[in-house]
């Protein structure tokens, strides 16, 4: 079973909870137990699991990757986004989770969310529940 979301970003370096979305695809699947694949179809946006009971533990990281990637730094790509690229190339554009009795397997602090480094856009979501 395939879902497909549309999630509307703010800002670059918007992170949005995608954990709800992902349970309810799971539940809907009827399946007591399996694997929700989370998956961006985007260059310049990620997914990633993290904690979600500290927000400025999110802006920790967003300023880490700033430093790493500086916006601008004599990059040679043809848009002026080469950094968003690059974020995205390390965060990565896909998780999976186990789920089981609908619930999804989480740690305490784990949340799934989209990372945006080039908003704000409209970004497209797939979920893939698998047995
Ligand atoms: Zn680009």
């Amino acid at each position: 079973m395939i879902t497909r979301i549309s999630v509307r970003t703010h800002a670059r370096d918007d992170w949005v909870d995608l954990t709800a979305d992902v349970e309810k695809a799971a539940r809907a699947s009827g399946l007591a137990e399996g694997v929700a694949t989370v998956f961006v179809p985007h260059t310049t946006a990620g997914i990633t699991i993290q904690e979600n009971a500290d927000p400025p533990l999110k802006q920790d990281i967003t300023r880490a990757l700033d430093r790493t990637f500086p916006w601008t730094g004599g990059y040679e790509h043809c848009e002026d986004n080469a950094a968003s690229h690059m974020k995205a190339a390390v965060v990565g554009n896909s998780v999976q989770v186990i789920f089981a009795a609908g619930k999804l397997l989480l740690g305490t602090w784990q949340n799934i969310f989209l990372c945006e480094f080039d908003g704000p856009r409209q970004r497209d979501v797939v979920i893939k529940i698998s047995p």
